[in-house]
């Protein structure tokens, strides 16, 4: 079976195309500035020269017809024929209480990821053109949802509830839902088979460290508790949004400088977090470029991210009684050896003991604490395109019999 895998974003449009037999990925590619007249489309497959080109593209569904074309090219394709794609399946960011897992889209499917666009305006509505897309150009493909804040549907309600009168909750669905729940899910699994152990015995906290940044406290295999909450702002200071803040700074803010709400929310969202801080870059390698050389809010930028995932860190471990694995995973978590060193550093306490040696290393799946390492340290690349396929998969085998 081969499975598309599409990830939609405002402009963007990332693909994989994945044959389920043995997982192998087939193509994969990227579209992006879509609505411009110098929209870039980059597609790669894993034997051959990139293709790079850059041309109008109007909108998300002219970017899928392109692909299609090029999946089946006679330089380019990996496919002979549109037929040979069985199903696709969609990264959906926002599920709310509606989506504990996967789902086949349905009419039905579709009006309950429209009801759940009120609370992720920014973010579903990029997705659900993506699915519009899928099924104007081929109807009779199988589609599925894959949703980011699934995984976290097992937190309990002291958990997920924020101190506001109920209503707020029982009415407009206000709470923490949590996202990057596909990838903490599949660091978790690889965590748990490198260990040799099963989930269900483990805990575990996923630190999924990139431009977003959220940890997850995972007991027994469930997700019990994690950073980001009704959106992801919040949680974690991270590339240019602020993470947690007080939140009567709002009201200040908007009596002081005359800001309104619109404008609050650009600067929590586009132009705070290490960004803000930093006055330098929201990326990690230009702040740590110019703190090595005395930036002093580009050194500040770093030590309040590197303080603040150890924070969370300790309350995760607190909430599950102890941790018995700690896992790294995206841009930063991959990638940022420092990082990675000043994050464990000061967490001893807990059983952790980080080998200088082992973490020397990027974007490479391995442990990073010492031999004997009560709490095991571990640098997982995050893989959620093997998770969507997979779910795709599972969800669609009876319904086309493969
Ligand atoms: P997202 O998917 O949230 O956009 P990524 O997971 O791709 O983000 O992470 C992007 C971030 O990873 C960049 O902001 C960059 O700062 C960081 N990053 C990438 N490589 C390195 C590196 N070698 N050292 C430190 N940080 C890195």
């Amino acid at each position: 079976m081969n499975v598309l895998v599409v990830n939609c974003g405002s402009s963007s449009l990332k693909y994989q195309l994945l044959d389920m037999a043995t997982e192998r990925e087939l193509a994969k590619g990227l579209f992006e500035k879509i609505g411009d007249q110098d929209a870039m489309f980059t597609h790669k497959r894993p034997d051959a020269e990139k293709l790079e080109r850059v041309e109008p593209i109007l909108n998300h569904k002219e970017a899928l017809k392109i692909l299609l074309d090029i999946l089946v090219d006679a330089e380019y394709g990996v496919i002979s024929s549109m037929d040979e794609i069985d199903a696709v399946g969609h990264r959906v960011v926002h599920g709310a209480e509606k989506f504990a897992d996967s789902v086949l889209i349905t009419p039905a499917v579709m009006d309950a990821l429209n009801e759940c666009a009120v609370i992720a305006p920014l973010h579903n509505p990029p997705n659900i053109q993506g699915i519009e897309a899928c099924q104007a150009i081929m109807p009779n493909v199988p589609q599925v949802a894959v949703f980011d804040t699934a995984f976290h549907q097992t937190m309990p309600p002291e958990a997920y509830l924020y101190g506001l009168p109920y209503e707020a909750y029982a009415d407009w669905g206000i709470r923490r839902y949590g996202f990057h729940g596909t990838s903490h899910k599949y660091v978790a699994q690889r965590c748990a088979e490198l260990m040799g152990k099963h989930m269900s015995d483990l805990r575990i906290i996923t630190c999924h460290l990139g431009n977003g940044s959220s940890l997850a406290a995972i007991k027994g295999g469930r997700s019990i508790d994690t950073s980001m909450g009704f959106t992801p702002l919040s949680g974690l200071i991270m590339g240019t949004r602020s993470g947690d803040i007080d939140p009567a700074i709002i009201p200040f803010l908007m009596d002081k400088t005359g800001m309104n709400y619109q404008e609050i929310d650009s600067m929590l969202n586009k132009r705070s977090g290490v960004l803000g801080i930093s006055g330098v870059s929201n990326d990690f390698r230009v702040i740590e470029e110019a703190a090595s050389k005395g930036h002093k809010r580009a050194q500040l930028a770093l030590n309040m991210f590197h303080h603040k995932v150890r924070r969370v860190i300790g309350s995760f471990a607190a909430v599950m009684g102890g941790v018995d694995a700690i896992v790294f995973t995206a841009g930063i978590g991959e990638n940022g050896i420092g990082n990675r060193d000043e994050i464990c550093n000061g967490l001893e306490y807990l059983g952790t003991r980080l080998d200088t040696e082992r973490n020397n290393c990027r974007g490479v799946e391995r442990e990073i604490s010492v031999e004997g390492s009560k709490v095991k340290i571990f640098v997982i690349p995050t893989n959620e395109e093997i998770m969507i396929a997979r779910d795709t998969q599972r969800i669609t085998a009876t319904l086309i019999g493969k």
